[in-house]
């Protein structure tokens, strides 16, 4: 049988709203693809006595019990006093060894040891300390009830590697005894589609119960859709045969799989070519770049850019020519061609991306609504230069941020598709057909 497991999120920042609970989505998600189902996932404050009860609760139903959170120095950080009610009232005491990492920790940073932070180095008896490369807090494994415990700490970047390290190994063996297999999950992401079409286009595959099994979500202009395979149709080459299926279904809208992003897709279409990339941005403010250089190795295709937000600036530092500002608005098609022709000649980059619009909450008119972008593209389309370059009306719905990252990211969709020679191609919430012009 698969083997199941809980996952408890500890911190009153949490049940405050005061901090978005992720460490249980990104737990559920990696127990799954070990091959372990994730059957509840709670969330309680800095409580002595909800800690305990909820894994009092688990353990004893599910094989694997993981905790982030609680495990700070501060007198409100009490998943240690939880653990140890949970385990019969046992005491806690202090790890020599546990004590000797946190100050060493400290002595590497030239600072002693705060007195508070031997509370850290407390560990219900019968427990082990987990060590904590990334931060002070140690995470703690015990054993409830024949349910292995795992306490990690609740910051997402000490709790990932620690997770990875102690808690997979673990997971994978339960999986192994159960001889239960672990399931095969692929996720296909594409931009620009609407969902209801991206699920009408693979409606003969989401049937719920089918195996293997798709599903899909959107955010922003992305969509995806998760396939998830188990027992033979995991192994049987299934997985990939939908997978297949489904890119196909989404033709030029599909970019990439898994942790792939849209930046990810257009750097390989660009290093593939030997050609780079500059940028022009108004509304996005940035976000763009931002998107670019998350990708590590991007300075391969990616030369810079501006963030030209006023319309001096456009003119002074990108050399849009005023008159064009002036006569058309900054949030115009012409201007949009004139910001990416700037960037791609300033940067002498084969290609450029530009972007202006309204993001709101004020600035919107009739004819140029909040949410109005132009994105702009601009091409080396021949050996001696020449820059060809058009660009597109989009209408994002939402709030400011939501336009900003909903612009940004069809932007890198848009020149990813004008350097596959598909710049033809629709996307969501685009408002007028191509318009083309050269210089
Ligand atoms: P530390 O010693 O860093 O305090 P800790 O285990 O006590 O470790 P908490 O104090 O519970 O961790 O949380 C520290 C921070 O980690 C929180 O303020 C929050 O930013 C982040 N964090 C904690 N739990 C979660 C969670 N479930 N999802 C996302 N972020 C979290």
């Amino acid at each position: 049988m698969t083997p199941r497991a809980a996952v408890l999120s500890i911190g009153d920042e949490l049940t405050r709203g005061q901090c978005a609970e992720t460490n249980g989505r990104w737990i559920s998600e990696q127990l799954l693809e070990a091959g372990v189902m994730v059957v509840e996932l709670r969330t309680v404050g800095d409580d002595r006595e909800a800690i305990a009860k909820a894994l009092r609760a688990f353990s004893g139903s599910v094989d694997l019990v993981v905790a982030t959170g609680g495990l700070g120095p501060t007198h409100d950080d009490l998943t240690r006093e939880g653990l140890a009610e949970a385990m019969g009232g046992v005491a806690l005491e202090v790890s020599a060894k546990a004590r000797a990492a946190i100050e060493a920790r400290f002595a590497q940073r030239g600072q002693p040891m705060p007195p508070s932070n031997l509370r850290q180095a407390l560990c219900p008896a019968g427990a082990q300390h987990l060590e904590n490369a990334h931060g002070t807090a140690p995470g703690i494994v015990s054993v409830v009830h024949r349910t292995q415990v795992y306490c990690l700490p609740g910051p997402p970047h000490e709790m990932r590697p620690m997770f990875v390290r102690e808690v997979v190994p673990s997971a994978t063996a339960l999986v192994a005894c159960s001889g239960a297999r672990a399931p095969g999950i692929c996720t296909i992401h594409a931009c620009g589609l609407p969902e209801s079409l991206a699920a009408e286009l693979i409606q003969p595959l989401m049937n719920r119960k089918a195996n293997p099994m798709v599903g899909t979500t959107a955010s922003g202009a992305l969509v995806s859709a998760r396939i998830c395979a188990v027992a033979d149709a995991a192994h049987d080459g299934s997985l990939e045969r939908t997978a297949c299926e489904i890119e196909r279904a989404w033709g030029d809208y599909a970019f990439g799989r898994d942790s792939t992003t849209i930046a990810h897709a257009l750097g390989e279409t660009l290093a593939s070519r030997g050609e780079s990339l500059a940028i022009a941005e108004s509304c996005t403010g940035g976000l763009i770049g931002q998107l670019i250089t998350s990708v590590p190795g991007s300075s391969g295709w990616f030369t810079g850019g501006w963030i030209s937000y006023s319309d001096d600036f456009k003119q002074s530092s990108l050399g849009v020519d005023r008159e064009i500002v002036r006569s058309h608005g900054a949030v115009s098609e012409q201007t949009a061609c004139a910001m990416a022709v700037a960037a791609a000649t300033r940067a002498n980059a084969q290609w450029s991306v530009s972007a202006t619009g309204i993001a709101g909450p004020t600035g919107g008119t009739l004819n140029k609504p909040i949410g109005t972008v132009w994105i702009g593209i601009a091409g080396r389309v021949n050996r001696s230069g020449e820059v060809g370059v058009f660009a597109r009306q989009f209408r994002f719905g939402g709030e400011r941020e939501q336009i900003r990252i909903r612009a940004a990211t069809t932007a890198l969709q848009l020149a990813r598709l004008a350097i596959l020679g598909r710049a033809d191609v629709r996307l969501l919430s685009q408002v007028t057909s191509s318009a083309t012009a050269s210089t």
